[in-house]
């Protein structure tokens, strides 16, 4: 990565990671927990549950995600910054650029 690539990836971090945080802060809204049955109806507060264990399954994916991009923002100066996890090869530019939080190149995250 070059250092022009750097500065470019280092803003595409920051605003995902602001996006990811105000994703985390509406999902944390939607898993709280829900009122007893009795000030719902049965059928609505099922789909309140469900609705809940949806935006619990994002939250956990958001928070993963999360992690990984302040990493990736720690770790932007390391001389093996932008390898794949598995095989070692560079990242394409163009994939951290659209996806930020990846750590694994195009071919091995066909395979996973
Ligand atoms: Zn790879």
């Amino acid at each position: 990565m070059t250092e022009e690539e750097k500065d470019e990836f280092r803003k595409v971090l920051q605003i995902e990671i602001t996006k990811t945080e105000q994703q985390i802060e509406e999902l944390k809204e939607l898993t709280k927990p829900i009122p007893p049955e009795n000030s719902l109806g049965r059928i609505t507060r099922m789909d309140a549950l469900n609705n809940k264990s949806v935006a619990e399954a994002s939250l956990r994916r958001s928070k993963r995600k999360m992690g990984k991009l302040t990493l990736s923002l720690t770790k932007l100066d390391d001389p093996d910054f932008g390898k794949c996890s598995i095989c070692d090869n560079k990242i394409a530019v163009q994939r951290l650029m659209f996806l930020p939080e990846s750590t694994h190149c195009v071919r091995c995250a066909g395979r996973h």
